[in-house]
């Protein structure tokens, strides 16, 4: 019978969840103890055996990676495909929304979607408008602001702060959003705010989806921020009459809200026990996923916080390894470790894949690539800039976005310099007061302006010569496939020439990116899965693909890499083999959360989370010294660290690193630093005495033979970098 098959691979409470007939159901329980697995299942069992139609079924997932993966595991489970069922991130989903009912919604056809880049490049600009001192009034302060009062459902006008900072930010919020609907830009805060508002406001259009989603299934709920519980609950209409509600199921684990500090609500899982009638609440509590060394060392951090809705894991899994805990003089020799490491499980037979590195901050990551190319192990990151938000790739975007729709101010400012056509500031200034002046898009502006001869000379003629340049593009291009369109536009504009003029590496990967962007466009479908929608051209739908897609899908390639990312955007994964690096005092913990009352708990959930990544082998690392933002910092171990029970975690002697040359590690040892090692006759970590400084513990060093530096940090003194040579430094 399917139906035991579809439970087979599921313990009692798994199998209650995804067979359940209630309408409301939370489950709720920790890290790896499959409850996305029950979503999945649930939806496959709802699919098969109560014959809902895939079109009744809107699941909600935090990645686009994430969502593809549950459309996959569905497709296997019945062998055929599910195109009807609505299944993505908030933002992908409402976008989706907004597209198909754009008129209701208020806005143009072909409105764009303004990133967050793009975001701040505005707000500077209304800023400077406004001839407010922008050291004063920083651009991304503002963009915090617009965006936690948009998570909030607040327009300006719900604003009423008295004190001169919330009504100047709210002005910059008022003209900032004036600025977005005439020109039909939507940013991703606002995907949301207006899609609530659409459901709110129109009958029809809620009546119409409420009938149709039947059933709601979200994961990953305990990081919801307020606006986007307010549109799932309208969206099930719990809020019209407790009679018609939809069926919705949601998964969390409180222990992993790790996105309180960007507005999301975990008391969304008790308002959902309140707002919505008999609910069926389980808990599972066996993990699937962690040896038991891990488990225990997880669960006793996170019973440090408080307020926890409470929940146990066991896991029949045997202890497993010890937690390997390495202390690192500083940030390189950390990032060597690693390296080393991963070399030693590659060469035992697993693959690169399985290994993940994760850091607290995007800035740690470049010493781990250096060490990573340095030992020639490929790597991959993971939310770190993505492709479509490099520099030559949002230039050939913003040519794109003009030919999809000439209002886009944002794009419009972006390439009508680029490359460079005589249109300086001074001209580019006119035509931004012109279109404040006329309340026009600067398009429009630019256009009157020339013909009004207001814009005239070398000036007038190199604005038309733009102008006429983007509509014969058009004209050109629109019948072409997409891969073409871009492929003629990246050249005819000029953009590729611009980027192959310029010399060096980074000229050559930009010109390599604009190749690629073609090759993405050539393999985007746009009338695939989430992008078949009638209301959207091949173009527009490529657009917002590119600005919604959260950089997960570089990963395509098909080469065997180890995975780079912040212990944010592990969230939901797991890997055989964890790293979690710089886990110190002042990093993670981090400095603010350590000021903040609050963020420690949350910082303290981040650190459960990333050590509930790891399956079989968890590997902690911290640095005595780390350079960071340019800064160097002297750093304890995190008192996370001192949380867990001593007998789960195995001190890494250094020793074992310096005197075992293991093959591994005399690939790693080799290459520059080994022979300065050589010819300096120190160890990383040695003591060592100065006739001036004292005694000092070895930290690094570069270069070769007479050129060469040592890095000593001397006890009271601090770190220094002394010439090796001249140094006069004995033993101690
Ligand atoms: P997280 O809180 O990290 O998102 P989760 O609760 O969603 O974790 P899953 O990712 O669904 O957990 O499951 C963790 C792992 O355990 C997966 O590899 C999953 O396939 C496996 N698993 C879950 N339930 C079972 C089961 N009953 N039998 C075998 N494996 C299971
Ligand atoms: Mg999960």
């Amino acid at each position: 019978m399917t139906q035991h098959l579809l439970l087979a691979q599921l313990n009692d409470k798994q199998q209650q969840a995804v067979a359940a007939h209630e309408r409301h159901m939370l489950v709720l329980a920790g890290a790896g103890s499959g409850k996305t697995r029950v979503l999945v299942h649930r939806i496959a069992w709802l699919l098969q055996e109560q014959r809902v139609s895939p079109h009744s079924i809107m699941a909600v997932t935090f990645t686009n990676k994430a969502a593809a993966e549950m459309r996959g595991r569905i497709e296997q489970i019945l062998g055929n495909s599910v195109r009807a069922m609505w299944i993505g991130t908030f933002h992908g989903l409402t976008h989706r929304l907004l597209r198909a009912h754009f008129m209701d919604a208020k806005l143009p056809q072909n409105f764009q979607i303004l990133d967050s880049d793009d975001q701040q490049r505005l707000l500077k600009r209304i800023i400077k408008n406004k001839n407010l001192d922008e050291k004063r009034w920083p651009a991304k302060q503002a963009q915090w602001f617009i965006n936690a009062k948009k998570d909030e459902g607040l327009r300006p006008h719900h604003l009423d702060g008295f004190d001169f900072n919330e009504r100047t930010f709210k002005e910059i919020y008022e003209e900032y959003q004036i600025a977005c609907d005439r020109a039909g830009l939507v940013d991703f805060a606002e995907l949301l705010l207006r899609a609530h508002e659409l459901l709110r406001d129109n009958a029809i259009v809620r009546e119409h989806y409420q009938r149709r989603f039947r059933h709601i299934l979200v994961d990953e709920f305990q990081d919801t921020n307020s606006i986007q519980y307010a549109w799932i609950k309208l969206l099930s209409g719990v809020s019209n009459s407790a009679e018609a509600t939809n069926y919705v199921t949601i998964v969390g684990d409180d222990d992993q809200s790790i996105y309180g500090w960007r507005g999301a609500k975990v008391e969304n899982i008790q308002q959902f026990l309140r707002d919505y009638p008999n609910v069926l609440t389980i808990r599972l509590e066996q993990n699937y996923r962690s040896s038991n060394n891990i488990l225990q060392a997880a669960n006793q951090v996170i019973a440090n916080n408080n307020d926890r809705l409470g929940k146990e894991l066991w896991t029949e899994d045997g202890s497993g390894d010890a937690i390997d805990l390495y202390a690192a003089f500083n940030e390189m020799d950390e990032a060597r470790y690693v390296a080393g490491q991963i070399e030693q499980w590659h060469e035992q037979g697993h693959a690169l894949q399985d290994v993940a590195i994760l850091y607290r901050s995007n800035a740690q990551s470049r010493v781990i690539e250096e060490a990573l190319l340095h030992a020639r192990i490929p790597y991959r990151i993971y939310g770190g800039l993505r492709f479509f938000d490099r520099q030559e790739v949002k230039d050939a975007l913003a040519y794109l976005r003009l030919l999809a729709s000439r209002n886009d101010d944002a794009a419009l400012e972006r390439v009508i310099n680029t490359p460079t056509r005589g249109i300086g500031d001074r001209t580019l200034a006119i035509i931004r007061d012109g279109a404040r002046a006329r309340g026009t898009t600067m398009w429009d502006a630019a256009k009157q302006l020339v013909q009004e001869k207001i814009l005239s000379g070398r000036a007038g003629n190199s604005v038309q010569a733009f102008l006429d340049l983007i509509d014969r593009l058009e004209d050109d291009v629109s019948d072409f496939p997409l891969g073409r369109q871009v492929d003629t536009i990246i050249k005819s504009s000029g953009l590729m020439a611009m980027y192959q003029a310029e010399k060096g590496e980074k000229a050559e990967t930009r010109v390599e990116n604009l190749k690629e962007l073609v090759n993405a466009c050539d393999n985007f479908h746009a009338f695939d899965e989430q992008n078949n929608d009638e209301n959207m051209t091949p173009l527009n739908s490529f657009l917002a693909h590119a600005a919604l897609e959260s950089g997960d899908e570089q990963a395509e390639e098909h080469q065997d890499a180890v995975q780079l990312m912040t212990l944010h955007s592990a969230k939901g994964l797991e890997f055989p083999l964890v790293f979690m690096v710089g886990v110190e005092e002042g990093l993670f913990p981090s400095q603010q959360s350590l000021d903040e009352s609050g963020r420690l708990a949350e910082e303290r959930r981040l650190m459960y989370v990333g050590m509930t990544r790891a399956m079989q082998k968890l590997v902690i690392s911290y640095a005595e010294q780390r350079r960071i933002y340019g800064q160097e910092f002297f750093h304890k171990v995190s008192r996370f660290v001192g949380e867990m029970p001593p007998e789960t975690l195995h001190h890494v002697r250094l020793q074992s690193r310096t005197q075992h040359h293991s093959p591994a590690l005399g690939r790693f040892h080799s290459g520059a630093s080994h022979e300065t090692f050589e010819q300096t006759g120190y160890e990383l970590g040695q003591r060592v005495r100065h006739p001036k400084f004292g005694e000092g513990t070895v930290l690094n060093y570069e270069g070769v033979g007479a050129q060469s530096r040592i890095q000593i940090n001397f006890d009271g003194v601090g770190s220094k970098w002394l010439m090796t040579a001249y140094a006069r430094l004995e033993r101690c």
